[in-house]
């Protein structure tokens, strides 16, 4: 299921700039996260599983990583190193500059994406990522921000607001480092109302990528615990993919979408079951977009 003609997916974006499929392999450095150890915070998001984690191989080198998950996909004659699990940027520089380097050393590795807190982006970091960026590398800063109310962040003890946010999306323009922003639809307290303000205030401040999750309860997280108790439940996928579409259709068309929906291995995935495969969300949100319009229609209808 392919949404290319209708959303200008990562898919796309690389196709147009590389002339064929390029694709992502999932490392895991090994790095810790803030919001864990009590630096900024002890438990971590609700919403997180050490689990999801523990399932890639975060003792492996590097290079074993990257072979590995290049015989795992499909063959592709391009790849972008994506430093995934935890808070990729939390450690000294120094040890960034030689994991960074390590992992774009083959010349079949064309980009870097990272994946990060809001408030563990340092200027040197920034700084360090640029320079891939003018030395022709794609680069992506891939910011968790999950929703833009506080009260929502809070809830969900991200340990950082809406400003922290606003302030590394600032940096990371004046540097030139492109950001993908994280969001998650359906997390406790929310209503779509909130993901289209979420939304908007993202694109107000300047993000060039999003990536789209669904709320989904993983095993080890506290979130699984209140679904145990029926206190939350994730979102259906009638309403997601509504949801979605609706976010999509909002959105100015040169924006790239870096995912609309998420998946999760079992046993890790409690709920909701819809996210055990890509393709029920896919088929979905496509179904919504064909029927309602593409990426930018609602801007156009609205300009007009
Ligand atoms: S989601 Fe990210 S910031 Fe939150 S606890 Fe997990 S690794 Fe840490």
């Amino acid at each position: 299921m392919n949404l290319d003609d209708v959303v200008n997916t990562l898919g796309r974006h690389l196709k147009a700039r590389y002339g064929e499929r390029v694709r992502k392999l999932s490392l895991n450095a090994g790095f810790g996260c803030p919001n864990r150890d009590g630096t900024l915070g002890r438990g971590g998001c609700t919403f997180c599983s050490v689990l999801s984690f523990a399932a890639d191989d975060g003792d492996a080198p590097l290079a074993q990583q990257l072979a590995e998950r290049r015989a795992e996909l499909k063959r592709a004659a391009r790849y972008i190193a994506y430093f995934q699990a935890y808070t990729n940027t939390y450690a000294e520089v120094e040890t960034l500059t030689r994991l960074y380097a390590e992992a774009t050393a083959s010349p079949d590795v064309v980009g870097l994406a990272v994946g990060t807190r809001p408030d563990c982006v340092p200027d040197a970091v920034l700084a360090l990522l640029a320079g891939y960026r003018e030395r022709g590398y794609e680069v992506w800063l891939e910011l968790g921000l999950q929703s833009a109310h506080d009260e929502t962040l809070a809830r969900v003890n991200r340990g950082h607001g809406w400003a922290a946010y606003a302030d590394a999306v600032a940096r990371a323009r004046a540097a030139g480092v492109p950001v993908c922003t994280h969001l998650i639809l359906g997390l406790p307290g929310e209503t779509d109302a909130h993901a289209v303000t979420t939304l908007e205030r993202v694109l107000d401040a300047g993000a060039e990528g999003l990536k789209l999750h669904p709320l989904m309860i993983t095993r080890g997280s506290r979130l699984a615990v209140a679904h145990k108790r029926g206190e939350i439940e994730p979102p259906e996928l009638p309403a997601y993919a509504a949801l979605v579409g609706e976010l999509i259709r909002r959105t100015p068309p040169e924006l790239v979408f870096h995912r609309v929906s998420a998946t999760a291995r079992a046993p890790t995935l409690v709920a909701p079951a819809w996210c055990s495969t890509v393709w029920p969300a896919m088929q979905a949100i496509r179904a919504d977009l064909d029927l309602h319009g593409g990426q930018g229609t609602r801007l156009q209808a609205t300009a007009a």
